[in-house]
């Protein structure tokens, strides 16, 4: 994708991003726990532990909130993966990710054979993907819910009735997406002064669209999103937007199901990780980060170690390499996850890994099952809009959750109170390179190929020992590889983990987390090999639930506003 912008634009947003409230909780006996990017949210979640709820329940409950108090990140009008683990550590995984309407073609962003800009391809109809997160919740719900489905919804239901404040967070994405002039009016009109001025830090904000919309979404079920006059509203945004109107039809939205998927799991050292794979490049990412990295002692290393952010920078050039090559709609394109997580394949990729020097050309492997038509997609920059969430409930039941309407404020256009997403500049822009199709290039009912990780981590006792994720397009995979590493092999508190600085090496570029102390190191690194070296601002947001001996610790990233709370 085209997209200093992308990157500029994610990297505006966070700058402005004063240090943030802390957001942790001290070890708690394990009567369930909620992890979430906003206070409000996490608290819906809680209320719904108290109130009896599974897992699934808090989660689907934070997710709902999420939507009328971090709009310009996450909600209904977009899509995700969940991630479910029983007390027993069976893990279940479910798809919600959005679809292309039918009438998309590989060229969708092709304007006279040039990719579109993506200044010019966020906004507007053209974006928008079928929102998969309310299917995905009646799913997740009809197999792991405990309370009714409209008790999941009356905390955002008063949220959205009673007014929310709006946070510093929320405020500095509302004065950023000023400028871009990518809001649909009726977005402007709740969050914008007639002046055109973001309404204040700390202003109450009432949605009663929404409220009104979730109460017939309780009341109706999910049917009430995917038929009726949501679909119409749906429908009629999209296909008349003022920018990028594009063929959505009623057909689209009342076809789209949420799917069931096995999980992609895998061993590092004595822990088992299980996560979302395709259509998320989340899970074979991570894991391949993590089982490329065996073989090195981390812990001797230590996080202050320039060999050890090295090694690591190195695994995720050949990690990224893979993904970029492999990963889309597996309705679509082959992916070759049993070959892509194969021990003996990621070990002899490992093999290429030199703790003193870089590897001078990464490119991608051929794994066990892969087809020699596969080809490497471009790697694409997604921007800052996402949630994670993580839920336990007294029973030990997980729920690790990301949701997304992709970047701020998704595809600007707004319904029933609600942003539609942006999911489908998710995609490859250019849909073939030497005459071979892109994995994840552009097609009618596909899937965009996603980031996102939602990772559960098990112990040899089988116990969970922790529930992680982010959000921060594809520097999500870096920033769970990186959590996940500092809590098994630099025996940090999850909290401390995601306060980590974060290295992404999504090719021969090295970006380090600026201000941090991977910014002094940059010259360590040169002296390695690394050439391009670069200290940036990065979308960095991740949430955590941990479990020590028996007690549920909760993080949230030092970097956002969330919370974790028990209930
Ligand atoms: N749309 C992105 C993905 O699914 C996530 C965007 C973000 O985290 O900012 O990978």
């Amino acid at each position: 994708m085209p997209d200093p912008l992308r990157f500029l634009l994610a990297a505006l947003l966070l700058a402005f991003a004063a240090p943030a409230a802390m957001a942790r909780s001290a070890p708690a006996p394990a009567t369930g726990m909620v992890s979430a990017a906003d206070s409000r949210a996490a608290a819906a979640g809680t209320e719904m532990l108290r109130a009896g709820g599974s897992a699934t329940d808090a989660a689907l409950a934070t997710m709902f909130a999420l939507t009328v108090v971090e709009p310009q990140s996450s909600g209904i009008g977009g899509g995700g993966f969940l991630v479910h683990g029983t007390a027993n550590g069976q893990v279940a995984v479910f798809d919600g990710r959005e679809t292309a309407p039918a009438a998309a073609t590989p060229d969708w962003w092709l304007v006279n054979g040039q990719p579109m800009p993506f200044g010019e391809a966020h906004p507007g109809g053209k974006s928008v993907g079928v929102p998969g997160a309310v299917a995905l919740a009646a799913a997740a719900h009809r197999r792991f819910g405990r309370l009714p489905w409209a008790r999941l919804f009356a905390p955002a239901i008063r949220l959205a009735q009673a007014g929310f404040r709006v946070t510093p967070r929320l405020y500095r994405a509302l004065d950023t997406s000023r400028e871009t002039g990518a809001l649909s009016p009726a977005a402007r009109r709740l969050f914008y002064t007639a002046a055109g001025e973001p309404v204040a830090v700390g202003t109450r904000v009432r949605n009663p669209a929404l409220a009104a919309f979730f109460t017939r979404l309780a009341r109706q079920g999910p049917a009430a999103f995917y038929t009726g006059p949501n679909r119409a509203a749906l429908v009629a945004a999209v296909a008349q937007a003022p920018h990028n109107p594009a063929p959505l039809t009623a057909a689209d939205v009342t076809g789209y199901a949420a799917i069931a998927r096995e999980p992609v799991c895998g061993t590092y050292r004595q822990w088992r990780l299980c996560g979302m794979g395709p259509p998320s490049s989340g899970a074979t990412t991570v894991f391949a980060v993590l089982k490329q990295l065996e073989r090195f002692d981390l812990t001797a290393l230590g996080p202050n170690s320039p060999t050890a952010w090295h090694l690591i920078a190195e695994s995720m050039r050949l990690a990224y390499a893979d993904r970029d090559r492999y990963l889309g709609d597996p309705a679509f394109v082959t992916v070759p996850v049993q070959g892509l997580t194969d021990p003996a394949y990621l070990a002899a990729r490992s093999a290429l890994i030199d703790p003193g020097k870089t590897i001078s050309l990464v490119t991608a492997g051929i794994p066990p099952g892969a087809q020699t038509l596969s080809r490497a997609a471009a790697p694409t920059a997604e921007e800052h809009g996402t949630s994670h969430f993580v839920a336990v409930d007294r029973r030990g039941e997980v729920v690790s959750y990301t949701n997304t309407i992709e970047g701020a404020f998704g595809s600007g256009l707004m319904v029933n109170g609600y942003y539609l997403n942006n999911e489908l500049t998710d995609f490859d822009f250019v849909p073939e390179r030497q005459g071979r199709p892109a994995a994840n290039a552009v097609a009618g009912g596909k899937r965009p190929r996603s980031s996102m990780a939602p990772t559960l981590v098990y112990g040899a006792d089988g116990a969970l020992r922790l529930a992680v994720g982010a959000a921060g397009g594809s520097t999500i995979p870096a920033q769970v590889a990186k959590a996940i590493i500092g809590v098994l092999d630099w025996h940090l508190s999850a909290q401390a983990a995601i306060a980590l600085p974060v290295l992404f090496a999504p090719g021969d570029t090295l970006y380090v987390e600026r201000g941090s102390a991977l910014e002094p190191m940059i010259p360590a690194l040169q002296a390695l090999g690394h050439a391009a070296v670069q200290p940036r601002v990065m979308p960095l947001k991740a949430n955590a639930v941990e479990r020590i001996a028996g007690q549920l610790a909760g993080a949230a990233d030092p970097r956002s506003e969330g919370v974790a709370l028990v209930p």
